[in-house]
């Protein structure tokens, strides 16, 4: 086959970790006589500092160019002050948003390897660890409205429930002016979802629960939030087509404390943009480290299972960036799914992911998964070693 991958290495962690990624998808078109052209781009603060924007239309191009698209990370502190929409981050969600990626695959697997990388005590995890997060990403709080206006009343609910909202501090605010009419500032975000969006997502999560242990549990707030009981009313009717799979509903408190308790119980776990962004990274913690958790995201117009844009579930990692300690795994195991779900490559992409799990047999380990005593490698090495098993 010939493939066109457009590589974004981002900020950060980010080019470090894809490099290590382009290592061994070089190495496994060797080995399955394939033939790959790159084309990098910038995306998120690197993009900032070369034209002025998170995301040019130079990169759009060229990933509209490619079969998909391998991202690093983007963010960091140099950016912070920016006003929202020229932060790194929009970077990342403009590129979701052109190209409609909606669906977020974040596999969250304890390897038989890192057992001992796992906090929890054993016995919560003898049944293993293999649960498949199903991530809204085009939706939610992190696309709806958003501003500051100044007034008293302004986002809030008269129906709120006192235990879940600041009247407090409204009413703290209101009593010193003695009108409540003092102006105060406020800031607010909106969780908003469609029921096309919220259908789209729960039918790939169903479908993902299909070709996996058929069971879904969905993650919402809907004892609270108007979304989330939309959310859940969708999600009962989909479940209507999916007879065979089985369905529990958590609310996302709840969830993160199951997902503690009892890790092997869990399939397919589907959520909203920002549920999923946050429990993926508690989930990570579970097995082992977020150098781990790759990602796959889906969706693009008519192309749901071709074009796609895989990266590691963590972000630019400013605290240990430039330092060659970086864990891989992560974006090397995006670009197994990228062979699995973008092309087809079935042995392909089992070829990257059992030489991750040589390695890791093989003792090898960066800081963020070495246990007291073993002696961690650094990026560049465990890269050459997980390429040296393919
Ligand atoms: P982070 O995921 O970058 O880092 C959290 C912690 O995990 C840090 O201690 C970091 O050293 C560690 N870590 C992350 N990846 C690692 C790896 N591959 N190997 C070893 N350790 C790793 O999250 P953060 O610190 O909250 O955010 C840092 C920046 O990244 C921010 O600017 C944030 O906006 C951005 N971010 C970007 C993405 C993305 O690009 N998809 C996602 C999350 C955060």
């Amino acid at each position: 086959m010939n493939l066109h991958i457009a590589v974004l290495p981002g900020d950060g962690i980010g080019p470090e970790v894809t490099a290590g990624a382009v290592q061994v998808i070089n190495a496994v078109a060797q080995r399955f006589d394939h033939s790959v052209t790159f084309t990098q781009a910038d995306v998120g603060g690197a993009s900032i500092d070369r034209y002025g924007t998170p995301l040019s239309q130079e990169c759009l191009t060229i990933c509209e160019k490619a079969d998909s698209i391998i991202l690093g990370a983007v963010g960091g502190s140099k950016w912070d002050s920016l006003p929202g929409e020229l932060r790194p981050e929009a970077g990342l969600l403009g590129l979701r948003k052109h190209f409609e990626l909606y669906a977020n695959l974040r596999p969250v697997l304890l390897f038989d390897e890192l057992r001992a990388a796992c906090p929890l005590k054993p016995e919560f995890v003898k049944n293993g660890i293999d649960i498949m997060i199903v991530r809204e990403l085009t939706g939610g709080m992190y696309f709806g409205k958003r501003g500051r206006i100044d007034t008293p009343d302004v986002g809030r609910s008269e129906s709120e429930p006192e235990s879940e909202s600041r009247s407090g501090s409204r009413s703290e605010s209101e009593s010193e002016s003695g009108s409540g009419s003092t102006k105060e500032t406020y800031a607010f975000d909106t969780e908003a979802y469609s029921a096309l969006e919220i259908r789209r997502i729960a039918i790939t999560a169903f479908e993902a629960a299909r070709l996996r242990k058929r069971r879904l549990t969905n993650v919402d707030k809907a004892n609270v939030l108007e979304s989330s009981r939309l959310w859940r009313e969708i999600i009962n009717s989909v479940k209507d087509s999916y007879p065979d799979v089985s369905l529990e509903h958590l609310y996302v408190d709840n969830a993160s404390m199951q997902l503690i308790k009892r890790p092997s119980s869990f399939d397919v776990i589907v959520t909203s943009n920002m549920f999923g962004d946050i429990l993926s990274d508690e989930a990570s913690q579970i097995v082992g480290s977020i150098g781990v958790l790759p990602s796959a995201s889906l969706g693009a117009k008519g192309k749901l299972f071709t074009f796609g844009m895989y990266e590691p579930a963590h972000g630019s990692a400013p605290d240990i960036a430039g330092k060659d300690i970086a864990n891989p795994i992560a974006a090397i195991l995006s670009a197994a799914m990228m062979f699995r779900y973008s092309f087809g490559l079935q042995d392909e992409a089992s070829a990257i992911e059992s030489a991750v799990k040589r390695a890791l047999a093989a003792g090898f380990r960066t800081a963020d998964i070495a246990l007291q005593g073993e002696n961690p490698v650094g990026t560049t090495d465990m890269t050459a070693t997980i390429t040296s098993f393919i």
